[in-house]
């Protein structure tokens, strides 16, 4: 016996997105990774290391400098996303362990960057936080796995993704079980090439509006420019930001990735500086810096 379904009516809502909406949950959501609360209104995160991990002594010496001038957690990639295959791609499971031994060593919570679903087990095995890259926010197979881990995730937003469709992104995490979902702006293409990517600060604050989800700002991949890092990350806190994850290199000249970008010690020292003062003046006691030294 055949069965025949007849559609009368398919139905667009406005908003397809269902648990990221505030709609959904009132109060915002604070995702903790390690003890360090991002969003839910507390205290802005700065999150900084270098873009890849490239030797033990580098990941070491990065990880005192963040942490002393209040870093709260570190960032580095041992599988990085290379637009050209002849670049460095990272040191793999060796970088993981790296990432690792140090962390503890100096004690800062890690994220790191997954790209493939088929290294999600080992990463999670190192990492206390999984990054999503701009270039994987649509990899609905990456997402659905990630979703049935209990990791907390970072998901970047896609270059050339609208904010409806990285809410959606988004929903696929929180429906598929986990809703450690941080959200992070990272610059998105336009027609403007000053800088490496435009950054949508406006869309930070519209996320913030739409979405319970904590968002933080990544000024580094959105300008490619070390010199205005500090003044965006500023913006970024006062836009309604949780908190900013910024490159940090003890060499940026000799940096395997993303140079250009990565601040030196100094300039983060100075960039920790000036956060802290303005950005309570402007937004006040809201966006206070969770300083961890
Ligand atoms: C990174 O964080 O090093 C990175 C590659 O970021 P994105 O995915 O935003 O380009
Ligand atoms: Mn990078």
């Amino acid at each position: 016996m055949t069965m025949k379904i007849e559609i009368k009516k398919i139905s667009r809502s406005e908003k397809p997105y269902l648990l990221a909406s505030r709609e959904a949950k009132r109060e915002r959501t604070a995702v903790d990774v390690c003890g360090i609360k991002i969003g839910g209104g507390g205290e802005a995160v700065v999150i900084a290391g270098p873009c890849s991990v490239e030797s033990y002594e580098q990941v070491l010496q990065t990880a005192v400098a963040v942490k002393k001038y209040g870093a709260v957690m570190f960032r580095g990639g041992a599988y990085k996303p290379r637009t050209s295959p002849y670049e460095f791609q990272g040191l793999g499971v060796e970088g993981l362990k790296i990432l690792r031994e140090v962390g503890d060593r100096i004690g800062l919570p890690i994220v790191t960057e997954v790209m493939s679903e088929t290294d999600i087990e080992t990463i999670c095995e190192y990492a206390d936080m999984l990054q999503v890259g701009a270039r994987n926010m649509q990899n609905f197979a990456l997402l659905r796995k990630l979703a049935k881990t209990k990791k907390p995730i970072l998901l970047k937003r896609g270059a050339s993704a609208t904010v409806k469709e990285w809410l959606l992104a988004a929903e696929y995490i929180l429906s598929g079980g986990n809703e450690n979902v941080v959200l992070c702006e990272r610059g998105i293409k336009t027609f403007d090439d000053s800088l490496r990517n435009t950054l949508d600060l406006a869309a930070v604050a519209l996320v913030k509006e739409l979405s319970h989800l904590p968002v933080i700002v990544d000024p580094s991949h959105a300008t490619g420019r070390r010199s205005i890092i500090p003044i965006l990350s500023k913006a970024a806190l006062a836009a309604g930001a949780d908190g900013v994850i910024v490159e940090v290199h003890p060499e940026p000249e000799k940096a395997l990735s993303d140079g250009a970008q990565s601040l030196t010690f100094e300039n983060f020292a100075e960039m920790m500086h000036g956060l802290t003062e303005p950005v309570r003046k402007i937004v006040g006691k809201e966006t206070e810096l969770a300083v961890c030294i």
